[in-house]
């Protein structure tokens, strides 16, 4: 979606929005650990984040594939920087046109700076020489399928002849086609405001965003500040002088100074922020939390699901729930479907899941379980059944971050029944996905809300799990006195047991807004369970089996299980008075031996 539009309705929450901005790391690891990075920050929902070009192009293909990999899989629209130094036309039409294939529909169309040791810059032969040039070309090639930011340089760009001439070329890029400015790095607030008049004065009316570097380091924000020919106030200097040798201390300084500055500019009236992150997080999310806007923005879930920002997806309303804790795993098996007629896939028994080898590739960026010594100091080497259980209730307990098949934390919603979660898995009932029931709640709830505030939300309570066969079978017999229940288990080999029909879709979210139809947007699909239970076993021995030494009683025990287990997924279609938990309580009331006075037994953690 275009940032302008995005811009616009963000106007109407009366709340600034927000971006970040990062760079492309320059080692695979710090590729890993940015991905983990912008995932967790996608999580407060900014407006849009944007990826710089390298000095000179010098990281032309990794700022498109960061670009491409982020807007395809990560929920977020993404603004790609583009510059013209060193960059011949067909060159950057390449760029442009790779950018748009994968997806991405924002530029930042710069100048750019002269590579490092050149004094002035200039032209590639045929090439354009100032912003407005590509702004205008990418305006005429994209028309208004591509939205376009320009930068802004409040005190002036270093090379232009004065302050006024350079808003006069600054008028020149919006007339290009800009839809809104991004500012250069300022600390003066007076010298926004003026830039700002002077800009409202020449006529430029687009949304002015200001960028925003909070301090983290002394000698960092002087080379910057140095570098952009920035303003530094005397009160600032000031402060800084006796802390500039504790980092920490100007950490919470650079905050709280921050905070200061976005309050003063809220008082202006600017639309949104825009953050230079440096690929650093504690500062930027400290300040919004200090704003009071990261918790509001949070609660603010258009769907149960981030849904995807490529443009084809669109329309797309419903997806199954075993990919909740996988949704890059989903988009990419996904990506091939052009369409999604109503909102979802057109026919789940077509050939449409498709393999995962571009998302694999994207995974060993992402770290998830990519190293051996990452999943042996995170799971530890389980060497019984039973240690391998303490594992799952480790994830309820948030003492072991991650499993091969739940790439976040426990989602704050699963939060309220992680205690019998907890339970379930200490007793052999290993689960890896939940959902809570919930019947007519606020859709502006901050846990289980989503879409329009003035809506209501319902789900019914799900339980996905791996369990040996015979506690499973117990458990069946159990749950033959709960006819609300529908269950369906199969083993690594394909060998089902269930009471639900081969074809069952069932929504198990819905919500009722005005003006609107139902929307169901997660759904327990009974074939597609088939699909996910491949994923499941390989996501069991490929990220964790095989992470052991041969001889190891981790490999052993684990790949016995992987062999034996069955994977479960279990509805509680009562989701007024049903409860899920009832059969696995007398499931394990049966198990337990029994203590004189003893009478009950309740999933209580
Ligand atoms: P332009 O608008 O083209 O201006 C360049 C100079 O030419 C100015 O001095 C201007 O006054 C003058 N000028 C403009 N039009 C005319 C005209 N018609 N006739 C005569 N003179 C004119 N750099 C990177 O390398 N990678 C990045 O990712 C990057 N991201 C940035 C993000 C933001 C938000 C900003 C503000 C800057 C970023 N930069 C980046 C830095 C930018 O490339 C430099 O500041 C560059 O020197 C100016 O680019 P521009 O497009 O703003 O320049």
């Amino acid at each position: 979606m275009k940032i302008i539009d995005k811009m616009i309705s963000a106007r109407s929450s009366g709340q600034p929005f927000y971006s970040f901005e990062y760079f492309p790391p320059k080692t695979e690891a710090g590729l890993t650990n940015l991905y983990a990075r912008l995932e967790r920050m996608a999580q407060y929902e900014p407006l849009f984040v944007d990826i710089t070009w390298g000095a000179g192009g010098s990281t032309a293909d990794q700022t498109l594939g960061i670009a491409k990999t982020i807007q395809g899989y990560f929920g977020v629209d993404v603004m790609m920087h583009l510059t013209c130094t060193n960059m011949p036309k067909a060159q950057l039409e390449q760029a442009l046109d790779e950018a748009y294939q994968g997806g991405i529909r924002n530029i930042l169309a710069l100048r750019g700076d002269p590579p490092h040791g050149q004094g002035d810059w200039e032209a590639e032969e045929g090439g354009f020489s100032y912003g407005h040039e590509l702004t205008a070309h990418i305006r005429k090639r994209f028309g208004d399928e591509v939205g376009i930011a320009v930068g802004g340089y409040p005190e002036g760009h270093s090379e232009a002849p004065s302050r006024s001439q350079d808003i006069l070329y600054l008028k020149q890029k919006v007339d290009a086609g800009a839809d809104f400015i991004i500012t250069q790095l300022f600390y003066d607030i007076d010298e926004f405001a003026r830039f700002v008049k002077e800009c409202r004065a020449q006529g430029i009316d687009c949304p002015i965003i200001p960028g925003m570097l909070p301090i983290t380091n002394v000698d960092r924000f002087l080379r910057f500040t140095g570098f952009c020919n920035t303003k530094v106030p005397e009160r600032l200097r000031r402060d800084l002088e006796p802390i500039r040798h504790d980092d920490q201390k100007v950490q919470a300084y650079g905050i709280a100074h921050m905070v200061e500055m976005c309050r003063d500019l809220m008082d202006l009236g600017v639309d949104g922020f825009h953050f230079y992150t440096l690929n650093l997080e504690t500062s930027v999310l400290a300040i919004l939390h200090q704003l009071g806007l990261a918790e509001e923005r949070r609660v603010r879930r258009t769907l149960p699901w981030r849904p995807s920002t490529l443009p084809d997806r669109s329309q797309e309303m419903v997806r199954p729930i075993f990919w909740s804790n996988r949704p890059k795993s989903y988009t990419a098996r996904t990506a091939g479907w052009d369409d999604f007629p109503n909102g979802r896939w057109g026919d789940a028994q077509s050939p449409a899941f498709g393999d995962l080898n571009e998302y694999y590739l994207i995974r060993q960026g992402l770290g998830v379980m990519a190293k051996k010594e990452d999943l042996v100091s995170s799971l530890g080497e389980p060497a019984s059944e039973e240690e391998v259980f303490s594992i799952f209730k480790g994830y309820c307990e948030g003492r072991v971050k991650r499993l091969p098949w739940c790439e976040q934390e426990l989602q704050p919603e699963t939060e309220q029944i992680a205690p019998k979660l907890s339970m379930l898995n200490q007793h052999g009932f290993l689960t890896i996905n939940s959902q809570p029931q919930v019947s007519g709640v606020s859709a502006s709830d901050p846990l289980v809300g989503w879409g329009d505030p003035r809506g209501v939300v319902y789900q019914k309570a799900y339980i996905e799990f791996f369990v040996r066969e015979s506690l499973l079978k117990e458990l069946i017999e159990e749950l033959k006195k709960e006819p609300s229940i529908t269950y369906q288990a199969v083993n690594r080999k394909g060998r089902v047991l269930t009471n639900a029909s081969p074809q069952m879709v069932n929504a198990v979210t819905w919500g009722v807004f005005p003006d609107q139809e139902i929307i169901q947007p997660t759904i327990v699909d009974a074939q597609v369970f088939m699909i996910w239970k491949d994923e499941a076993f390989d996501l069991w021995e490929r990220d964790w089996v095989l992470r052991y030494p041969e001889s190891s009683p981790a490999r052993s025990v684990l790949g016995r299980m992987c062999q034996e287990y069955y994977l479960v997924n279990l509805v509680e279609n009562d989701f007024l008075k049903g409860d899920i938990f009832k059969a696995f309580e007398r499931c394990l009331i049966k198990k337990r031996p029994r203590k004189a006075g003893a009478s009950s037994v309740e999933l209580r953690g």
